[in-house]
């Protein structure tokens, strides 16, 4: 990997996200401008950034869940194209990228293990003995096996965020995307959602995460990205963005959280 703050590390061929001079906006606002970023296979890709800055959208381009105007974008080799005219190959992306939220948004309806169960059963076909033992064997690894029968609002919001992960990699994903995903968690069950993540990057799982756990960072990342209105204008292994940022608006960002 090149250790260079400003290059891009990587070519398209051998990433899992390749984006090109990627831009988007909503209505007049130019929310990210000719964005550069490859993930390559296995790396944790951590993004950092002020509110507002873009780092949700930036990775809600990535699962085709927002479109972008201007280009290219690929996905395991799959071309999302602009304004959301990707057709079989977005259906393609979503089945391969996990994404986990902020607000679990896990099935109220529906038990811990149907809702892990659900995508696979759907969108995989699996037999539901199929699935059935995928869920617990993921619901094992996230910690909660002993919860599978209970619904999501029984549950603390670090188990109810342990259950979106699983629900997220019932589906075998290539990658997975993680949004802010221990913010809206109280304190003391930050830790359990982290410690699953880490496990996960542990094993290999090529991740892009939005976070403002600077030490999760600097522990976990491979590569820490610093957004600031809609361009990187940083980026570099985390020891190098932590502690030597050399963009002033970088040092200004991290004087304020860290
Ligand atoms: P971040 O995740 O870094 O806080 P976002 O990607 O959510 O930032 O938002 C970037 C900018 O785009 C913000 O100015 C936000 O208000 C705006 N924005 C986000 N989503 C929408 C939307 N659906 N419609 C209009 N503007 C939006
Ligand atoms: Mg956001």
């Amino acid at each position: 990997m090149n250790d260079e703050h400003s290059q891009t590390p990587s070519s398209p061929e051998h990433s899992i996200v390749s984006l090109e001079k990627l831009n988007k906006h909503f209505g007049s606002l130019h929310v990210l401008k000719d964005i550069d970023l490859d993930v390559t296979p296995g790396e944790v890709l951590v993004i950092i950034g002020a509110s507002g800055s873009g780092k949700s959208t930036l990775i809600r381009c990535v699962n085709g869940l927002e479109e972008y105007q201007k280009g290219r974008l690929h996905v395991d080799g799959k071309e999302l194209l602009p304004y959301g005219k990707s057709g079989q190959s977005l259906q393609a992306i979503r089945t391969e990228v996990g994404m986990v939220f902020q607000q679990f948004n896990l099935f109220p309806h529906l038990t811990v293990k149907a809702n892990v169960t659900l995508a696979p059963l759907k969108v995989r076909g699996m037999t539901s003995q199929e699935a059935d033992t995928t869920a617990e064997r993921l619901l094992e690894r996230v910690g909660i096996a002993d919860q599978a029968d209970k619904y999501p609002t029984q549950l603390s919001g670090g188990q109810q965020q342990r259950v979106a992960i699983a629900r997220a990699l019932a589906m075998d994903p290539r990658l997975m995307l993680f949004d802010e995903p221990t913010s809206a968690l109280d304190p003391e069950m930050i830790g359990e959602v982290l410690d699953v993540m880490r496990e996960l990057a542990r094993e290999g799982m090529t991740m892009m995460v939005v976070t403002h756990e600077m030490g999760f960072a600097r522990e976990v990342a491979d590569r820490v990205i610093y957004i600031h209105q809609g361009e990187i204008v940083e980026q570099g292994p985390p020891h190098e963005v932590f502690d030597n940022p050399r963009n002033e608006r970088t040092q200004n960002f991290l004087s304020r959280v860290l």
